[in-house]
């Protein structure tokens, strides 16, 4: 299965920790990456807000490392004594273009077992480890990166492009768990959404939401992204939350302890509110138990995803991506080199993806 003797010259943007400037370094990579592993090419990679959470310093990160979570690519090799297969039972072939998941989970631990595969008990995350011999090439911003055994891969249809697929291995599979997390089946017809927070996430789940016919508000302050979220399928779009009438279920996707109260505000009976931008240290906030109890609602968490939802993500993508204008929330591409200029531009953006071609 091996596609060619020897090895694989390969780079890859090194990150030393907040306030190190990155290195780039060349390497190589196997040409046999071992058992049920896989070397994909990468062709693009974008910057997601985590990223940037880790660079700035909001969150402790293994360093040195290699950031980047969010990429498309071809597979370039294949481990002999392993068959890799996508979720239809094909295997996974040299050539095929691909997006994988953000984390390689076991499969058997009572996590996994229990369908908490991103809280696996033996869990590897791209883009979040230290540098690691036994497991080399393990982020995004890379020219090359090394699959391990447990991880998601879905195949991504020619029709889609690299600016589209990249971010599905983040923020869209993240939002198809948002939705599920959602059970929109419970709610009444049309279901009323309210998404706080118009970026990449909030817009993405306007896009799905509006995609299955329910009734969608959207509350951001940036007049920008305003303006976005009404692209995404948008009904009514507010700059306070106060303005939208009850809704049958909340999406929390800015991480802001005020748009969290919020969303909790805004139920209507029988409400669900699933929050899932608080991916960084936040101020607590108060609940009323007895508005809970009396209205019967629901409060849910959504970190990360299930292997399921890459899946629904990249066919979401394929079917909706000439409806509603994902290709335009992600800049032009910058080279390895300029990943540190790249992420500055990202700190400061209020809507674009950037990116990041390593082979350019
Ligand atoms: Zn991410
Ligand atoms: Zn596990």
């Amino acid at each position: 299965m091996t596609a060619v003797d020897g090895a694989v010259a390969a780079r890859y943007a090194r990150w030393d920790g907040v306030g190190q400037p990155i290195t780039v370094v060349t390497t190589s990579a196997a040409s046999d990456p071992g058992p049920g592993r896989v070397l994909v090419a990468v062709d693009l990679a974008t910057i997601c807000g985590s990223d940037l959470h880790t660079v700035y310093g909001r969150r402790d990160a293994p360093h040195p490392g290699i950031l980047g979570h969010e990429q498309v690519g071809r597979v370039v090799a294949i481990g002999s004594g392993g068959r890799p297969r996508y979720a239809n039972d094909a295997e996974v072939a040299i050539g095929d273009r691909v997006v994988w998941s953000l984390t390689a989970s076991c499969g058997r631990c009572r996590n996994c077992v229990w369908g908490l595969e991103q809280k696996c008990l033996h869990l590897k995350k791209y883009g979040h480890e230290a540098l690691d011999s036994a497991w080399p090439l393990n982020g995004g911003f890379a020219s090359h990166c090394v699959l391990l055994p447990g991880t998601t891969i879905v195949e991504v249809p020619d029709s889609v492009p690299d600016t589209v697929a990249a971010p599905a291995s983040c923020a869209t599979a993240t939002v198809a768990a948002v939705l599920d997390a959602a059970e929109l089946d419970r709610h009444r017809d049309p279901t009323r959404i309210l998404i706080t927070g118009a970026g990449m996430l909030g817009v993405t789940a306007a896009a799905m939401a509006d995609a299955i016919g329910a009734w969608v508000a959207v509350c951001d302050p940036d007049p920008v992204r305003q303006e976005t979220a009404y692209n995404f399928g948008a009904d009514l779009v507010v700059g306070d939350a106060e303005e939208v009438p009850p809704v049958d279920v909340a999406l929390e996707l800015s991480g802001s302890p005020t748009a969290v109260e919020a969303c909790i505000a805004s139920l209507d009976v029988g409400g669900r509110a699933v929050l899932a931008g608080s991916v960084s240290a936040s101020q607590p906030i108060s609940i009323d138990p007895e508005h809970l109890v009396r209205n019967l609602m629901t409060i849910t968490g959504v970190h990360n995803y299930r292997p399921l939802h890459l899946r629904t993500a990249i066919d979401f993508l394929a079917t909706h991506h000439d409806r509603y204008p994902f290709a335009e929330l992600v800049a032009a591409a910058a080279d390895l080199d300029h990943l540190d200029d790249a992420l500055r531009t990202a700190a400061a953006s209020r809507l674009l993806r950037q990116s990041v071609c390593p082979a350019c």
